[in-house]
């Protein structure tokens, strides 16, 4: 069975890149007899809004998109989170990091290889972790990609891919071997969250049996990070369709910023899901 999913941040209204997503997604979805969950990723607190996530659900509806199940909401699920990073932890996968975005920047200034040897930080020594533990310091957890790899073996780690139907920024399709080193020691339970995207991401693809991802082509490098935890954690990697981004008059990509293409002022405006529809191609 052929199950994807739209799954929106509530951390403002959605706008036509949006609507472009969810339509290639239903689309899909209702093509191929199979479901369309939505899933609100809403981990983190101090962005998101319960009041973006009712909109959500009022403009899908006006959009035309019906939905298969109920709507899962990521922050009444944290704990599930949490038994991830906690299992990954035990193996000893995981390693804390106190240091902050600034300490981060000003060593990707200093390293003598650049940004990919900076976004490997490395665990602190053993004494300055205590001591830092024992001023009851705050910590991220970050993924290991060395202690990864051990644990998966160099033939598995080797053997790391997915197979992309769509394209990435570059033009990227078919079987691609995924690099997660690309990304370095990713963070996978923030400071202020205890989780972080790409876990909950994984954890509910996996849980909610999502067959095929389909998302904006900004999200085609988070992929490579992804197909990495599937490996660890024993979950399948499902096949990734990454669409071009919708440009707006000043060739740049939808954001907030753009009230103007929100659905809401759209609609506001007397313009029809059908008309919507249509310029979007679909
Ligand atoms: N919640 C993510 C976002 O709004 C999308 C996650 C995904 O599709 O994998 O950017």
């Amino acid at each position: 069975m052929f199950v994807t999913r739209f799954a929106p941040s509530p951390t403002g209204r959605l706008h036509k890149g949006h609507a472009f997503s969810a339509l290639t997604a239903w689309t899909a979805a209702r093509a191929a007899g199979g479901r369309f969950l939505l899933r609100i990723e809403d981990i983190d607190p101090t962005r998101c809004r319960p009041e973006f996530e009712a909109a959500i659900v009022e403009d899908l509806a006006w959009l035309g998109l019906d939905r298969d199940g109920p709507v899962r909401r990521q922050s009444d699920h944290l704990s599930d989170y949490a038994a991830v990073v906690h299992a990954l932890g035990t193996r000893g996968l995981l390693y804390r990091c106190f240091r902050t975005r600034k300490d981060i920047l000003d060593a990707i200034g200093d390293a003598p290889h650049g940004p990919a040897e900076a976004a490997r930080p490395g665990p602190h020594p053993a004494a300055e972790e205590a001591a830092l533990l024992a001023e009851g310091r705050p910590f991220a957890w970050r993924l290991s990609l060395d202690r990864a790899r051990e644990a998966l073996g160099g033939e598995a780690w080797d053997a790391l891919a997915f197979v992309e139907t769509g394209r990435g920024p570059q033009g990227e399709t078919g079987r691609i071997r995924a690099r997660p080193e690309t990304a370095g020691d990713v963070v996978l339970a923030r400071k202020d969250a205890g989780t972080a995207y790409h876990v909950a991401v994984t954890h509910d693809d996996a849980l909610q049996g999502v067959t095929h991802v389909i998302r904006g082509e900004d999200l085609f490098e988070a992929t490579h990070v992804q197909v990495l935890i599937q490996a660890l954690m024993g979950w399948p990697t499902p096949v990734y369709r990454h669409h071009r981004l919708l440009v707006g008059e000043d060739g740049r990509r939808y954001a907030k910023r753009d009230r103007s293409a929100t659905l809401a002022e759209l609609r506001a405006a007397g313009v029809t899901p059908e008309a919507l529809r249509k310029e979007l191609g679909f």
